[in-house]
């Protein structure tokens, strides 16, 4: 029987070192642990209040900010693992707000080892627990269902095809007349030892990542359940045992608890994260005496965890924090900045303040801007006072009025035009030609752009099969390395080719990469890439990685060859025995009684040597188990790391690309209307391009040559020409606004130099 079924922990997340911890205490008493978090009175509430400073709340322990992943595995997850072991059902939550650690605390951060979390910690230890009871027959499975928007999807889709998360399978829940859920569509996958786990779990990791993108930052927003299933069935008994352990990283709770409002905000904001409020309800009614009904059906993750919630399972909950003082500090500051601002303000009008004008204010400025257009004096002057609000409602009436007489005066310039059409007829087929001209000049232009842009994603698609290519290459080379090591300590088999293959398969993921027809690394992309990798944060845990990955292999392989040194010496010494055993026999032959009888003292100590090796043989081959687990672990971290670093790069690339044409389709639009709107938009995706794709190249450009003297660009205006290269200039005439032509001049450099970087400006 599982005795206490519903425990709640907190953990606190260490602050950066610039961050300063916000007010509060831990207190630990024996069978429970208190967090106080003192919020100052001023920042409660606006002026008068009589607000509570300070929060307690209680916790079965509470994990202070140096808490290390091992200590909250033992304390949180082990009892619980032990429980599915013993065929109950059991749970764990992350519960908290975007960046306060649910992830880091349920799969384990992504630069150390030691950093893993509660999955492949209770993974290691579910398995090696049941390799250690020979009494029955173990299967596990795994399954890992992520459930965004109220639909669940399989993230153990092994197809690799996702790039949404709409392309991995829908799962949906079915239930049977003995009120049984079922979850179609859901894989389950069987997974014999620790390894295969880890990879399922890498692979859903990944699907999770993919279908990620900077638009739908899903992960904040749904909720992922790993689940490991596991029957036992003891030697010829009939009945199988199943049991389900559920490790859930719960969707942000920040909408609910930001909100700090009551009525109808709250009321919305509980709706947007609707499931995370019915889980609420769940468990406060399983923590409720008495209570016959539970609202299950409410959403599909309640439904999901069923039958693992409460009753006979265990359910625990870990509280994610961040406290970190500089906002509590940053709002007090603000709130009572505010509050002055607006006393000042009120001290002046001699009125308070709202946001909205009120219908009376309405009436009077439609009546002052009324009065001040039909006035006929020039030097009239409209007169709202200083108030912004006022300002604002004068400027949207004027915009709604000339809009209404724009009609009117369209009619009356063309009847103009017609009056003066005679005497003009010369100067305007002078002015049509003219405009004619400047068409035809634009349009090359756009064109000259949009070949451009054409060239890049050409390359950025050439790069990236190139990339991919270079990504399986490097694989292989890791393959080749595993089967050296596998070579060198070969009393186990320990790095299988088959492993090495399918954690490459996964490099060839990447729907963007397997889009890609073959073709040679374009130098503008690699370029690109390049610069791009040396910003990203992930390179630096790559090669981190990589150095330590090279350190254990070597261990390993140095593990490897003393194994074989320990073996090669305890079957010689089983030798010596041996030999010893036949020269017994044969002087017992010639002497019985002498022999015979007598212990061999020699024989002994031979025996005692042995042992003493097998302890070592013993020690080192534990040793390299853990080592591969690391390594294993080690080179999942790596691949997960190149994928998002790929995967970023594909989103940055294209979409500097994207902006790009559209902003040039609008050109091409705009342009055929009307000419003189073409400068703001092309200024427009110049401003975007320079300041996504090419800001980098931009900056050592000008660090390079400050003075810009290598550069070529000619800069004459009015009507200037900017030769890119030798060969082939461009005349983009300029608008005359020295900000706005900058903005240009800085897109073309940029470009330039970039260019010039791949060895192309000249051509
Ligand atoms: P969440 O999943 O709640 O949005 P994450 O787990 O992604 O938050 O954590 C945000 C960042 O903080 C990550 O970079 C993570 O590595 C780091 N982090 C969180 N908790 C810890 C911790 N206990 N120790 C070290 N780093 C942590
Ligand atoms: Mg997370």
């Amino acid at each position: 029987m599982v005795k206490e079924t519903i425990r709640v922990y907190a953990r606190l997340k260490p602050l950066g070192r610039r961050q300063q911890a916000g007010i509060y205490s831990v207190d630990d008493e024996k069978s429970a642990s208190s967090l106080e978090i003192i919020v100052p009175r001023d920042l409660a509430d606006g002026f008068v209040n009589n607000k509570r400073e300070s929060y307690k709340f209680k916790f079965q322990k509470i994990f202070d900010q140096e808490a290390k992943q091992d200590v909250v595995f033992d304390s949180i997850a082990k009892p619980v693992a032990e429980c599915a072991l013993a065929g109950y059902n059991g749970t764990i939550f992350a519960y908290g707000q975007t960046g306060s650690g649910k992830t880091f605390t349920i799969t384990g951060g992504a630069e150390r080892y030691s950093d893993r979390g509660i999955i492949p910690r209770t993974l290691s230890y579910i398995f090696d627990q049941l390799q250690k009871d020979n009494s029955k027959v173990y299967t596990t499975h795994v399954s890992y269902l992520e459930i965004y928007n109220e639909c669940g999807y399989d993230l153990l889709d092994p197809r690799h095809e996702a790039s949404r998360l709409e392309d991995l399978p829908k799962v949906t829940i079915m239930e049977d007349p003995d009120q049984n859920i079922h979850l179609k569509n859901l894989s389950l996958q069987q997974a014999s030892n620790e390894e295969e786990a880890l990879n399922l779990l890498f692979l859903g990791d990944t699907n999770r990542m993919i279908a990620e993108t900077p638009m739908n930052q899903a992960s904040t927003r749904s909720h992922c359940i790993f689940t490991i299933h596991i029957s036992s069935k003891e030697p010829g008994s009939p009945t199988i045992r199943h049991s389900k352990l559920h490790l859930v990283d719960l969707a942000g709770s920040e909408r609910v608890a930001k909100t700090g409002v009551g009525g109808h905000l709250l009321t919305e904001a509980k709706y947007i994260n609707l499931s995370l409020h019915y889980l609420e309800q769940v468990i406060i009614a399983l923590a409720e005496k008495n209570r016959s009904h539970i609202p299950y059906r409410n959403s599909m993750m309640t439904s999901v965890l069923r039958d693992s919630l409460g009753g006979n399972c265990m359910t625990t909950m870990i509280a994610t924090l961040s406290l970190d003082k500089r906002n509590i500090e940053m709002i007090i500051q603000l709130k009572s900045e505010i509050q002055e601002l607006k006393d000042e303000l009120a001290l002046v009008t001699g009125k308070q303040r709202t946001s909205q004008l009120s219908q009376e204010d309405l009436l009077q400025l439609d009546e002052l801007i009324e009065t001040f257009l039909e006035d006929s004096d020039p030097e009239s002057t409209l007169d709202v006072g200083a108030d912004m609000r006022k300002i604002k409602y004068c400027f949207t009436y004027l915009k709604l009025r000339q809009n209404h007489s724009k009609i009117s005066d369209e009619k009356l310039l063309s009847h103009h035009i017609s009056e003066e059409k005679e005497t003009s007829k010369e100067a305007e087929k002078e002015e049509l030609k003219k405009m004619k001209e400047l068409l035809q000049q634009r349009d090359n232009e756009i064109n000259i752009l949009v070949n451009m842009l054409k060239n890049e994603r050409k390359k950025a698609q050439d790069a990236l099969f190139q990339l991919n290519a270079a990504s399986a290459g490097s694989t292989s080379l890791k393959q080749s390395h595993c089967i050296n090591v596998e070579e060198s300590q070969n009393p186990s088999r320990f790095f299988s080719v088959k492993e090495a293959k399918d954690l490459s398969s996964s490099v060839h993921r990447l729907p963007f990469l397997s889009r890609m027809k073959e073709g040679k690394m374009s130098l503008g992309c690699q370029e690109a890439f390049e610069v791009f990798k040396q910003d990203h944060a992930d390179s630096i845990t790559i090669e981190d990685n990589k150095q330590l990955l090279k350190q254990r292999f070597a261990e390993a392989k140095c593990l490897g060859e003393k194994i074989n040194e320990v073996r090669n010496r305890i079957n010689h010494l089983k030798g010596e025995i041996t030999q010893r055993h036949i020269r017994r026999a044969a002087l017992a032959v010639s002497s019985p009684s002498e022999v015979l009888d007598a212990l061999d003292p020699v024989e002994a100590k031979l025996r005692t040597q042995i042992e003493e090796e097998k302890k070592s043989y013993k020690t080192m081959f534990n040793r390299l188990k853990g080592l591969k687990v690391e390594i294993e672990h080690l080179q999942l971290l790596m691949e997960k790391a190149k994928m998002k670093l790929q995967k970023d790069f594909e989103v940055w690339w294209t979409e500097g690309g994207t902006n790009l044409q559209t902003q040039q389709e609008k050109t091409v639009l705009v342009s055929s209307l009307n000419t003189t709107m073409v400068y703001p938009q092309f200024v427009k995706s110049s401003q975007d391009l320079s300041a996504n794709s090419f800001s980098e190249t931009a900056r050592a450009n000008s660090n390079e040559d400050p003075s810009g003297k290598n550069s070529s660009i000619v800069f004459n205006n009015p009507t200037t020409k900017i030769r890119t290269s030798p060969s082939s200039s461009t005349s983009i005439p300029l608008t005359g606004d020295s900000q706005t032509d900058a903005d240009i001049l800085a897109f073309i450099k940029a470009r330039q130099s970039i260019l010039q970087k791949k060895g192309l400006g000249n051509k």
